[in-house]
């Protein structure tokens, strides 16, 4: 496998929980494979991924489980 960036051969898989969306389109995704980079210290996901990201959020009723989460909001400025 090769980087995306820079085209080295270190690229490893990690697997990354992120949210998309907001309010009630929120949904939260686990055990997302992106790939990072240890030349360029890039990461992203492959186009394969970004369309199951994309279908998964489409069907986020169905395919989704509601899980008790705590979301705290970040206060503080940046000034
Ligand atoms: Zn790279």
């Amino acid at each position: 496998m090769q980087c995306d960036f820079c085209g080295a051969k270190a690229p490893v898989i990690k697997k990354t929980t992120k949210s998309f969306g907001r309010g009630d389109k929120l949904v939260v995704i686990e055990n997302i494979p992106t790939v990072h980079c240890s030349h360029c210290h890039g990461s992203y996901v492959t186009a394969e991924t970004a369309r199951e990201l994309d279908r998964i959020r489409k069907n986020r009723r169905t395919v989704g489980k509601a899980k008790q989460v705590l979301v705290a909001s970040f206060k503080k400025s940046a000034a």
